[in-house]
Parts: structure tokens; C-alpha cells; sequence
């Protein structure tokens, strides 16, 4: 069970953690015995190579209390509350984390971030940069300044927009509920819980109940859009009950869950994806070593390209020929003016040349599509 769990399969994995787990609901404080047996599952997956990456909730709950705010919250106080909870709680996951000796950065978000496309690769490169360097980001949304055009409003579908943004291969969330069901389990003894789902249908969406009155305190029909974002994502998303200590052994264990199962491997949902959605823009042409290092399945670096043809952003899709032949295509990690100014030099020059220091590669490998 434990070596087949998609959790220690997951190269990156995010783990998104409900307010109702972390703060204890009377004293309105940290339970911080949860969150260090968090932490421990946490340094376990990084200690056998795994990234990890923290989507965490409870800002508002814990920050309520310092202000004196009583339920129900407006708008402008949850603000406030998250504003005085969001530096509890990151100092508290510094703390936790620390006793493993990881570095935790502290990452806010709106939804702008994840729609904006410009906004959207800054986030994910320094996500990415995070990830590289040994951190483990904590991401919360930046409640301060969503107001509810620009609010996501639950994190549950922040976790899959980030999930999405960084290719993650797992996302868990942990909440109050094991899973889902077919009826309300609290309403319906005839309720059965459904471990496998492998695509978002009516009659799931029908499972969830109404918004607002869905079961869990979450609400089910968040975690559907969730699901859905992953699995067009190609990540495997779990909703599973974060009660018991060291949560993520727990499921690796064979803790109830329920898994939403994308049809292919994460990796090739993403560059299907890439194929199918991405019309290229822009072509590189690469040199015969390059041609043959890309048919190896290796990354395209800028000291194989030989022209650089059309006019593209960062993150836009080109195609990729040699041989007067079209090779395949991907995202490209720099626009049509830098790339111009980096092809055939080392990747150690970029900085150099570009006065700063973006990827080394051009076409990282996760962003290519090879023609069949
Ligand atoms: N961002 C909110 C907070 O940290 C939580 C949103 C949610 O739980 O979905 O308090």
C-alpha cells in the first residue's frame, strides 16, 4: 500500500489544510500539536525527494480573536482578521518546519494571479524557484486585498489553480470530511462513499448537494471544482479527513479517501494539454546535436538554437523545427527578443546577456511535445 499510494508517487505534491483542522475552534488558537505532526509527514517527503507545498487556511479564524471580531464577519473584518492571523500563522508553520531544518516561504494570492497571464508566470517561476531551493511555500490567499471581485473565497479551488499553475502530480485536501459520497452521509443511511472517481459527471456534481448547504464545512461542491481543475490538469486530487495526526501517513497508510483519478499520467495530461490547447506563435530552429538531444527526451537549451522566427511572450507555445522538418512544440521560457539575444550561448551567459537570470533551458523537457 505505501509504496503504491499516489501520494509517494507524487514528484510534487500539495497538501491544502481547512481552518477547522488547524485552529481549535473555542480558544481560537493554533492547535499546534496537528500542525507539527503535519510538518513531520512533511519533512518525510522531503527527506525522499518529494516537493511540497502548503495551501493553508485559517488566517481569518485565527486572527478574529486578537481584534475582538465576533461571527459573523464582513467583508472588511475578515480582511482584518486575516491581515492579524496570515503573520500568526506563517510564523507558526516557520516554527514547525524549522525543527526539521526547512525554510518556509510565505506565498498570497488572488485570483488575478492565476488568470492574469503575466502575473500567472511570475507566480509559478517563483513558486518554481521556491520549490528548487529547498523551500516549502505556504500559500494562502492575500485576503487583505481580495475583495470579492478578485477573491477566490475558498481555498479549496485556490490549491487547484496552484496545482494546475505548477504541474503538481497530487493534491490532498484535508478537511473535515473522508470523502465523497453518493447522498449527504449525515441525511442518507443509504449514502455509499465512493473511493475512485475518474471524471467530474452530472450525477457526481449532483452528489455534492447545494452550495452553502453541502455537506462537510468546506462545502463539497468546492472540492468538485477542484477536482475538475485537476483532473484537466492531469493531477490526482484526494479528499480525505486531516483529523488524525501525521495526516498524510495516515493516507498513505490507507486512510478513507477518495481519489479523483485523471485518465493519463499527470505529465502527459499536461502536454496534451500544451498540443491541444496552444496554437504556436513563433518557431525555433535547432541544430542537428539539439535535434537529437530532444529526441532523447532532453530539454531544448538556447546553445541549440540556430533562428528564431515570429513574435512571442514568455509562456507562449512555438513550434520547434530542424531538419527542415517541424520536430514538435512548447512552451517557451523567454520572449522572441530575449530568446534572440540568447540563442546559440550558453546557458551559463543568460544573465549576462539578459541582465537577469530566468531558466536555463529555453523549452524546459515537462513543456515539450515531441511530434509522434
Ligand atoms: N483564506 C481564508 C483564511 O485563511 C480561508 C479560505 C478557506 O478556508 O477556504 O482564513
Amino acid at each position: 500500500m505505501t509504496t503504491k499510494s499516489p501520494i509517494t508517487e507524487a514528484k510534487r505534491l500539495i497538501v491544502k489544510i481547512g481552518s477547522s483542522l488547524l485552529v481549535d475552534e473555542v480558544s481560537g488558537e493554533i492547535r499546534r500539536d496537528w500542525m507539527d505532526s503535519l510538518c513531520d509527514d512533511v519533512a518525510r517527503c522531503r527527506a525522499r525527494g518529494q516537493e511540497v507545498v502548503l495551501v493553508s487556511s485559517g488566517a481569518v479564524a485565527v486572527g478574529r480573536r486578537h481584534l475582538n471580531l465576533t461571527q459573523p464577519l464582513k467583508l472588511e473584518e475578515k480582511q482584518a482578521a486575516a491581515a492579524t492571523g496570515q503573520i500568526r500563522l506563517a510564523h507558526a508553520y516557520q516554527e514547525a518546519l524549522a525543527r526539521h531544518g526547512i525554510t518556509v516561504a510565505q506565498v498570497l494570492l488572488t485570483l488575478f494571479d492565476s488568470e492574469d497571464r503575466r502575473r500567472y508566470l511570475n507566480a509559478r517561476e517563483t513558486l518554481d524557484t521556491l520549490l528548487r531551493l529547498g523551500a516549502v511555500p505556504v500559500i494562502n490567499e492575500n485576503d487583505t486585498v481580495a475583495t470579492n471581485e478578485i477573491r477566490f473565497g475558498d481555498n479549496d479551488r485556490l490549491a487547484a489553480r496552484v496545482a494546475q499553475m505548477i504541474s503538481a502530480d497530487a493534491l490532498v485536501l484535508f478537511s473535515d470530511i473522508d470523502g465523497l459520497y453518493t447522498a449527504d452521509p449525515r441525511r442518507d443511511p443509504n449514502a455509499t462513499f465512493l473511493s475512485e472517481v475518474r471524471e467530474i459527471t452530472p450525477e457526481i456534481e449532483a452528489m455534492a448537494g447545494d452550495p452553502g448547504t453541502g455537506y462537510g464545512s468546506g462545502g463539497m461542491v468546492t472540492k468538485l471544482v477542484a477536482a475538475k481543475i485537476c483532473l484537466s490538469a492531469g493531477c490526482r486530487m484526494a479528499i480525505c479527513k486531516g483529523e488524525p495526526l501525521m495526516p498524510l501517513s495516515a493516507l498513505e497508510n490507507g486512510a478513507p479517501c477518495t481519489w479523483f483519478l485523471p485518465g493519463a499520467e499527470p505529465r502527459t495530461a499536461r502536454k496534451q494539454w500544451i498540443y491541444g490547447s496552444m496554437k504556436p506563435v513563433g518557431t525555433l530552429t535547432v541544430d542537428p546535436g539539439a535535434a537529437r538531444a530532444l529526441a532523447k527526451g532532453g530539454s531544448l537549451l538556447p546553445a541549440g538554437v540556430v533562428m528564431v522566427d515570429g513574435e512571442f511572450e514568455r509562456g507562449d507555445c512555438v513550434a520547434v523545427a530542424g531538419g527542415g522538418r517541424i520536430l514538435g512544440r512548447g512552451m517557451v521560457a523567454y520572449s522572441a527578443e530575449d530568446a534572440r539575444k540568447i540563442m546559440g550561448r550558453k546557458s551559463a551567459e543568460i544573465e549576462a546577456l539578459l541582465g537577469f537570470r530566468g531558466r536555463d533551458e529555453l523549452i524546459h523537457r515537462d513543456d515539450l511535445v515531441m511530434e509522434g
